[in-house]
């Protein structure tokens, strides 16, 4: 059985002198989590493996006082399948979640989720991409077994059922879980939703319980979309005259300014 959750991040990386490979693989190597480090200085690119959140890789690499923008992830062999959902609703909630098929029977999802109040979210994946009416035509919890909503460790539970995601203080629940029963191709064009509220599981005695978990409002929603893994961008990430990447960091992930079609 697989148990490694190592998988490799491709960053662009605003770098220009030896120095900066310096001092970003200096910050990276001394980071727990981070098994490897590849850095092209030439192609402003940095490859991480690691069991770290990409939020989490690209806070260390931005610390060195450099932009870095997430171009790609993917697993140690080849990538089954990887996709993205852009989430926003009404409010101030906005997030980038990616889904990465490691093997046929694990499920990479990783994700920043900001402007959260801080606590348990439930995250779904619902059954329809439908964003017509926001996050209330996304239909119900992606079920195709007919099963009872349940946790994502229960074996009775709704193939959409991704249990909890918590955001602190700062309202950002940044994440990444491993799922067993997701598959990419299967979710590809479905939705994915965060909650209000904390999804009791199944467990709470409420009537909703066994069917949503009861976990309030959907707050942010957005479909999930093919993307590319490593290596696969096209957009071109040179600093010196590759604009349009460094414009995608430049917009927030959150509030503002994020256009939720970008194409990722
Ligand atoms: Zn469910």
């Amino acid at each position: 059985m697989e148990t490694d959750k190592t998988v490799k991040l491709e960053f662009a990386v605003q770098m220009t002198c030896s120095s900066c490979v310096q001092a970003v693989r200096g910050a990276l190597e001394g980071t727990p989590g981070v098994q490897a480090v590849q850095i092209d200085l030439a192609g402003e690119q940095v490859l991480v493996e690691s069991s770290l959140t990409s939020r989490e890789v690209q806070d260390v690499i931005e610390r060195t006082g450099r932009r870095a923008v997430l171009k790609g992830v993917g697993g140690r062999e080849q990538d089954l399948g990887v996709a993205v959902a852009m989430l926003s609703g009404g409010g101030v909630v906005q997030g980038v979640v990616r889904f990465l098929q490691l093997s046929e029977g694990r499920c990479l999802v990783d994700g920043t989720i900001d402007g959260l109040k801080p606590g348990p979210h439930g995250l779904h994946v619902h059954e329809l991409g439908d964003l017509t009416r926001g996050c209330l035509s996304c239909g119900d919890h992606f079920n195709p077994h007919g099963k009872v909503h349940g946790a994502p460790e229960d074996s009775e539970r709704h193939v959409g059922d991704l249990g909890n995601v918590l955001a602190g203080a700062d309202g950002r629940a940044s994440f990444r879980l491993e799922d067993t029963q997701l598959k990419v191709w299967d979710v590809i064009g479905r939705s994915l939703v965060v909650d209000s509220g904390e999804d009791d599981l199944g467990r709470g005695g409420h009537p909703l319980s066994s069917v949503t978990g009861n976990s309030g409002d959907r707050l942010a929603c957005g479909i999930i979309a093919r993307s590319s893994g490593l290596f696969q961008n096209p957009k071109q990430m040179c600093a010196c005259d590759g604009v349009t990447i460094w414009e995608e960091r430049d917009r927030p992930v959150a509030g503002k300014g994020r256009k939720t079609t970008a194409n990722l």
